[in-house]
């Protein structure tokens, strides 16, 4: 489940890009839709028809700011949209996107998922050559790059240099009058694929969003690509090299949606391996197996089917809850959990339950649930945790909070079962999250501080 505290603001976004298709606008509302996990807070779609751009955004999630009505002002063939949820900027109109920006006498659109982790430098020496910036976000950074013409007329170049310079996670689709660029970092942190829908492209965060328009799944972008679609196809070109492929782990856990496949691994297939090596790293003597609906389902099959154990709906969720109560206390963060969750009694009463979560954050959520299930007369509570202890922050977009906030900082796993109240606590071995994903790279800093990158001033504390 997401936060249950009002935190619904620290997620990450999506990004989608057509390319010669008709009707891009409306294929764009049908695509940002099937990526509105990756973010409520605001969408837009800015498309080109005949060289003019056209942009609506708003707060809110797609079906409510992007009507018929407005779809019928994105006219063209090529249009860029944006799903977000504020990361280390603040909420606000201002921060939506995708932007708009002019680069001598033509136009361009941007749209980004990530987070730069150099942003404030390169924007403090930009400001002390006296640049003024309009929005806090890295977006407007990286668009003003690419208009400053770093590289003079040609657009790959530009985008190239402005990308090079940019240090941290980035998937970005920029749309020019008669070009659709799409470029993902150097470390490859987020994901981003490109698929073929008729005689043209589409470019999404996810593949789901591919399945959704009915394009056919071409490839991922590569960690340092920029792929620029036109009227002559497709081009490719690198803007940088780091020579690894640090794709975050938390989209396999948590964020992706299970339909989706990034870089060749299904995230269904993912979860469901993570909660079978779960379950063979730590059995538990239970009578039965539960999820936390819907995030940990894929696990919690695993974990059942490796466990010879029935998976049975011990919890059920409130699907009507509004995503952004605000619970500004602990007392009332308790009942936003309750609000979304309750336990089935009929299942639960007199049984020994294994529940099993994708992840531990504030442990709010755990807590909670411990407690519901106790309530509802469950013998025993094991809690099994899909991926291992989430204890140092994020800075490339996943904004969960700093390391105090963190439950597993600085705490041994017996100090967090004491906190959530559980018979027994596990956690998945971050082995274990390899041996899941079939890689040999992923970015596992929020488990281990193994940061891909630099810091610059962001670890301040
Ligand atoms: P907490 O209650 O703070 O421990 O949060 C853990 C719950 O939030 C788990 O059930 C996860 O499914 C979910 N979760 C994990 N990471 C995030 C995130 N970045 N944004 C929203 N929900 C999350
Ligand atoms: Fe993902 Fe964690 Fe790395 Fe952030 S630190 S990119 S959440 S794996």
């Amino acid at each position: 489940m997401g936060f249950p505290d009002g935190r619904e603001l620290h997620e990450e976004c999506g990004v989608v890009g057509f390319y010669g298709v008709g009707h891009a606008s409306s294929h764009a509302f049908m695509a940002l839709q099937a990526l509105q996990h990756r973010g409520q807070q605001g969408c837009g779609i800015a498309s080109v028809d005949d060289g003019n751009f056209f942009l609506h955004k708003g707060e809110g999630p797609v079906r409510d700011v992007l009507g018929e009505q407005q779809i019928a002002t994105l006219p063209g063939n090529s249009c860029i949209g944006h799903v977000r949820y504020p990361t280390t900027e603040v909420g606000g109109q201002e921060n939506l996107q995708p932007f708009l920006f002019s680069r001598k006498d033509s136009r361009f659109a941007l749209a980004h998922n990530g987070n730069i982790v150099n942003a404030a430098s390169v924007k403090q020496y930009l400001e002390r050559h006296g640049h003024i910036f309009h929005s806090t976000s890295d977006s407007e950074l990286f668009a003003y790059l690419v208009g400053s013409g770093l590289r003079g007329e040609d657009w790959d170049a530009n985008i190239r240099a402005a990308a090079h310079l940019l240090d941290g996670a980035f998937s970005t689709v920029i749309l020019t009058r008669n070009t659709l660029y799409a470029c993902r970092d150097k470390y490859g942190f987020r994901p981003l694929s490109l698929g073929s829908l008729g005689k043209g492209y589409v470019v999404a965060s996810e593949t789901c969003a591919l399945d959704t328009v009915g394009a056919k799944f071409i490839r991922d972008i590569e960690p340092g690509e920029l792929i620029a679609i036109g009227p002559d196809g497709i081009r490719s070109s690198f803007h940088s090299h780091s020579g690894s492929r640090c794709m975050c782990s938390m989209e396999y856990i948590y964020f992706a949606r299970p339909d989706s496949v990034i870089e060749g691994c299904s995230v269904h297939g993912f979860r469901k391996l993570s909660g079978r090596l779960l379950q063979e790293e730590h059995p538990a003597d239970a009578d039965l197996v539960t999820c936390i609906p819907e995030s940990s389902m894929s696990a919690a099959i695993g974990f059942a089917e490796s466990g010879g154990l029935p998976l049975e709906m011990g919890l059920i969720k409130n699907m009507y809850v509004a995503r952004t109560f605000i619970q500004p206390s602990q007392s009332l963060r308790d009942i936003g959990v309750r609000m979304k969750l309750s336990p089935v009694r009929s299942i639960v009463k007199g049984k020994r339950v294994a529940v099993i979560d994708d992840s531990i954050v504030r442990g709010t959520t755990s807590r909670q649930i411990v407690q519901m299930l106790r309530d509802a007369g469950a013998t025993a509570v094991h809690m099994r945790i899909a991926s291992p202890p989430y204890a140092w922050p994020c800075y490339y977009g996943i904004d969960t909070g700093t390391k105090e906030q963190l439950l597993a900082y600085g705490r041994s796993v017996e100090d967090i079962r004491r906190y959530i109240g559980a018979d027994t606590l596990e956690y998945l071995s971050v082995e274990g999250l390899y041996k899941a994903s079939g890689r040999t790279q992923l970015c596992t800093a929020c488990f281990n501080g193994a940061y891909p990158t630099d810091l610059y001033q962001n670890n301040a504390e």
